[in-house]
């Protein structure tokens, strides 16, 4: 039995109040470790750990915090099998995923900051008689809260800019996927990271994660998550005036033309749709296609995906592991018997994967197709976050904009076409904080990240994260 502790002030320490959380591993249905189950009093403590630290974190010479910041990421890199062994323990994706997506990103996410830090600067503005320059100050303590799906990517990603632009930080992974934020800590107080500059607290999301929100010490709330939660934080923050990030859930398009590069297309397709189970906040699940192609993508695409195998997640081999607990295993199941009492048809997958032995336990869905639904149905509304995508045709462009447009959320868009006077008008007109052409999840980290309507609020990636994390401040002079 694996139990893990909360990192606090540089030091693991179990929870105050005693209590823990079981940890299931997603392969075999078992538990194999326990966590601690946060309450406030931990948070309180993380935070005056992190307010003491703060002064001298947020003076120390640039090249410094630097160099501490790439020592982390040097120091993820060198722990690469043992964080990725971790995360598929952990999440039920692929052995596969966690060495050549989840693990070197994170480390990059660190590389990537700590340049950052060096090279980020502010305006200034003169006028006849004065001079104005911009300030841009750390927040002080600010509070990181993140997802299983892409547990230390995600985690790494918020808490990256936060130091590197001088603040200490609360962080809290999920309770879920909490295995490679602990390992984090040792990694980080091997690369010589001053105690207290970064805390990690685990525990439940209605009690350690809102605990962090309410906090009146922190002064900014940078989440990813779903909607439903972002909603919550955001009532609880807004009345306090902090600074909110919010990264929340999706539906995004994937609209296809006739004129598209069809075998590029073909591929990217199937990689958008079930990549970590279809557990990717930027998966393309509902896929739109024009009527002239719509017959020969629908067998292409069919054939493909069902010559896709679902396995052991360990196995160097697999490329489709596990969903990631029980209860999101239960939701996918039961929106593809929505889909089907809302009319579509099943045109491969929709049931359960078994897998011999320990792996009996497990909990696998086979990819899914499905056909025949209209855009209102709640299986093209709502969104269901498992290996699960709807496909319909479509005849003309106003008719693709408005399928991708009809729904709450507005994530990513993705558009295959070589018209150009299209993409850019899809890129214009489309409701999406990101739109790919003729590509997908194709990631430059200094460009801005996140959603509208109900994917969100704010931008992540780059300056803005660095503008995210610190106050901007005035200051004019007569001279
Ligand atoms: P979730 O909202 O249940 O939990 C996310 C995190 O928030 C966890 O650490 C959880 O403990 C915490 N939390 C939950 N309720 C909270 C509350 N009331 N106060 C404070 N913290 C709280 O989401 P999840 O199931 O872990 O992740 C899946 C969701 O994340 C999907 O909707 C997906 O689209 C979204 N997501 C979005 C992005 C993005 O960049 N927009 C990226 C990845 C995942």
């Amino acid at each position: 039995m694996q139990v893990i502790h909360n990192y606090i002030g540089g030091k693991f320490v179990p929870p105050g109040g005693g209590n823990y959380i079981d940890n299931y591993a997603p392969a075999t249905g078992e538990i194999f470790g326990k966590i601690p189950d946060s309450d406030e009093k931990d948070i309180a403590n993380a935070v005056a750990a992190a307010t003491a630290a703060f002064p001298a974190w947020a003076s120390l010479p640039l090249e410094q915090r630097h160099d501490i910041l790439r020592a982390v990421s040097d120091g993820i890199l060198q722990n690469l099998d043992r964080l990725a062994e971790a995360e598929t323990l952990d999440s039920g994706k692929t052995i596969f995923a966690s060495r050549t997506v989840d693990i070197p990103r994170a480390a990059l996410n660190f590389k990537f900051f700590a340049t950052a830090l060096l090279h980020f600067a502010s305006e200034s503005h003169q006028m006849p008689g004065a001079l104005s320059y911009t300030l841009r100050q750390p927040l002080g303590v600010v509070g990181c809260i993140s997802p299983w799906n892409l547990p230390l990517y995600l985690f790494t990603w918020k808490i990256a800019p936060a130091l590197a632009a001088g603040n200490c930080v609360v962080g809290k992974p999920s309770e879920i996927t909490p295995l490679t934020a602990c390992l984090l800590g040792e990694i980080c107080n091997a690369a010589g990271m001053p105690p207290g500059v970064l805390n990690i607290v685990h525990g439940l999301g209605p009690k350690a994660g809102e605990a962090i929100v309410r906090h009146p010490q922190v002064k900014a709330v940078s989440f990813t998550g779903s909607t439903r939660a972002g909603a919550e934080i955001a009532r609880i923050a807004a009345p306090m005036f902090k600074k909110l990030s919010l990264e929340l859930g999706g539906k995004n398009p994937n609209l296809i033309f006739a004129d598209c590069d069809y075998d590029k297309m073909l591929e990217t397709t199937v990689r958008s749709s079930f990549s970590n189970q279809g557990q990717i906040c930027l998966c393309g699940s509902r896929i739109y296609v024009e009527k002239t192609i719509f017959e020969k993508f629908k067998k292409d695409f069919v054939e493909r995906v069902k010559a896709m195998k679902v396995g052991d997640p360990m196995h160097p081999d697999s490329r489709l592991g596990a969903v990631v607990s029980k209860p999101h295993f239960e939701k996918i199941l039961s929106y593809i018997e929505l889909a089907k009492q809302e009319g579509g048809s099943i045109l491969c997958g929709g049931e359960v994967v078994e897998l011999p032995g320990k792996l009996s336990g497990g909990w696998y869905i086979a990819p899914t197709v499905i056909e025949g639904l209209t855009l209102q149905c709640r299986t093209n509304q709502e969104e269901i976050f498992g290996p699960v995508v709807t496909i319909e045709p479509f005849d003309s462009d106003d008719e693709a904009l408005a399928l991708a447009n009809g729904v709450s959320y507005g994530l990513s868009a993705t558009v295959w076409t070589n018209n150009l006077s299209r993409a850019q008008r899809f890129a214009a007109e489309l409701q999406a904080g990101i739109v790919w052409v003729n590509c997908w999840l194709l990631r430059d980290l200094r460009t801005p990240f996140g959603g509208v309507k109900q994917s969100g609020v704010g931008r992540e990636g780059g300056w803005e994260a660095m503008r995210f994390f610190t106050e901007t401040k005035n200051v004019t002079i007569a001279g």
